[in-house]
């Protein structure tokens, strides 16, 4: 294996410390013990290894709480200067548990959830139905009715349909819902296309021009009442320049409603980046919120309109860092791939099922051998999964110690957002366990499935009678 190959994407270069853990892209926890096993809160994963097994989803509790906290304070704090209010709703799409759901909530954020699972799930974990918000482009009418029912704290309506639906719901049952409008400002977020939200040519949400009739629609209704705008521009972004562009656009519009009555929130949804690789800058949360807020200030102060209090989803910059998941590497293999280059493949026991985000978006992860440390000669890379797919990877490129072999302990850093809500039981691969660290003590918050899980749902298997109700009509009859 070589230190320096034409196969490594241009922005990777090969580390002067292969074993070094990246400031940022790790949880600040995380090191090495005197042995060069990695730790994270305090605790090996040797030890994690052997109590929970591998694949594992780590979750440092203290590092996700840490995030809440500085990301509501920064917000807060931006508001508080122009004498206004900030909420943040935790994106609950980038990693939802009860235990996620209880120690957020605890933290002072609310929660965002996009469907009657999600909803579920933050009402078993016991938070206050009005600290919720409910997303989604088709929600249906169980889920839009659960959601009235339990007293939800605000609905955002995606199309001219559900603002009908949702209406009679809420009339029905005597009430007037909060609701807030999906728009689209039309901000191409600096993103992977996948990931930007805020397009014209998609499915969420009105765009400017349609949400003008949308609102005094559903100001006409009895069943609503309207709170205000909503946008989500994309995720994983970087920069204030697009938050701030979508800012004034919005509220251009939320400047022309306000003619028709009061409008007392504005949510700007979540999208703040967080660092894969060590190359990734992303840009501090203090800043990001002062840039925002400073121009929803300034916006509203030019048309003359009071300051909305402000909202903001963000998923993966309250969880992203605080994930790191746990592999065992079961082979490896150099292969020519032409003109004498060679690519070594590591294979892992987990992959896409685990990490969809390759896959999906061609994201960027990093991998750290975890068991030990090493003197080896750094060499590029690829570690890939375990399924039958040969877009299974799980880290494109990145340099491990060169006598990385079977059985060492492979670790990839910021997998707490969009890796275990995105798993699959592809290949039927049971999914990981996730176990959360805290003060020194690992305990599982989601546990692992099992061969007899996946085994469980085979109907052909444990010979459940499977009729329809026209055959069981007909089977009442035939024996009547
Ligand atoms: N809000 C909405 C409407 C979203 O669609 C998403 C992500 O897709 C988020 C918030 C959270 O985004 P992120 O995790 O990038 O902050």
């Amino acid at each position: 294996m070589s230190a320096s190959t034409p196969l490594a994407p241009d922005w990777l270069v090969p580390p002067a410390d292969a074993n070094a853990l990246a400031a940022d892209v790790w949880p600040p926890s995380a090191d090495r013990d005197d042995h060069g096993a990695l730790r994270v809160g305090g605790i090996s994963v040797l030890e994690l290894r052997d109590t929970f097994g591998t694949p594992l989803y780590i979750l440092d509790e203290d590092e996700v709480r840490a995030r809440a906290g500085r990301v509501l304070g920064a917000f807060r704090t931006a508001a508080e200067r122009h004498g206004t209010q900030a909420r943040i709703y935790y994106a609950g799409k980038a990693l939802l548990s009860t235990e996620v759901a209880r120690w957020v909530t605890e933290e002072g954020l609310a929660l965002d959830v996009c469907t009657g699972g999600e909803l579920a799930v933050a009402l078993a974990a016991g938070v206050d139905p009005a600290r919720l918000g409910f997303h989604g482009n088709n929600k249906s009418v169980a889920e839009l009715e659960l959601a009235v029912e339990v007293g939800i704290g605000s609905i955002v309506l995606d199309s001219s349909i559900e603002i009908e639906r949702l209406s009679a719901i809420a009339e029905r049952r005597g009430i007037r819902q909060p609701v807030l409008l999906r728009v689209n400002s039309g901000v191409h977020a600096e993103t992977h296309d996948f990931l930007a939200t805020a397009h014209e040519d998609q499915k969420f949400g009105f765009t400017l021009e349609d949400a003008v009739a949308a609102v005094a629609r559903i100001r006409e209704l009895p069943g609503l009442q309207f709170f205000g705008l909503h946008c989500h521009i994309g995720s994983q972004i970087f920069g204030t320049a697009g938050f701030r562009e979508s800012a004034s656009r919005l509220l251009e519009l939320h400047g022309v409603l306000a003619e028709g009555g009061d409008i007392p929130v504005l949510n700007l949804g979540g999208g703040f980046g967080i660092a894969y690789t060590s190359v990734d800058d992303p840009t501090p949360i203090e800043e990001l919120a002062d840039g925002i807020v400073d121009v929803v200030a300034a916006e509203c102060a030019v048309r003359g309109i009071p300051l909305p209090n402000l909202a903001f989803e963000p998923g993966r910059a309250i969880v992203g860092r605080a994930g790191v998941t746990l592999y065992e590497v079961g082979t490896v293999k150099p292969v020519e791939i032409g003109e004498g280059a060679e690519r070594v493949y590591v294979s892992v026991d987990g992959g896409m099922s685990d990490n969809a985000r390759p896959a999906l978006y061609g994201a960027q992860f990093s991998a750290r051998v975890a068991s030990r440390t090493s003197d080896a000669q750094p060499a590029l890379v690829r570690v890939v999964g375990r399924h039958c797919e040969s877009g299974d990877i799980v880290v494109d490129a990145d340099y491990l110690p060169g006598d990385v072999a079977p059985g060492d302990l492979l670790a990839v850093p910021a997998t707490g957002a969009y890796c275990f809500s995105l798993a699959s039981n592809y290949n039927y691969v049971p999914r990981p366990p996730v176990v959360a660290l805290r003060g020194g003590v690992a305990r599982v918050i989601v546990r692992g499935e099992s061969i007899e899980d996946l085994l469980a749902r085979d109907a052909g298997l444990h010979r459940v009678p499977v009729l329809s109700e026209r055959q069981r009509d007909e089977a009442t009859e035939g024996a009547g």
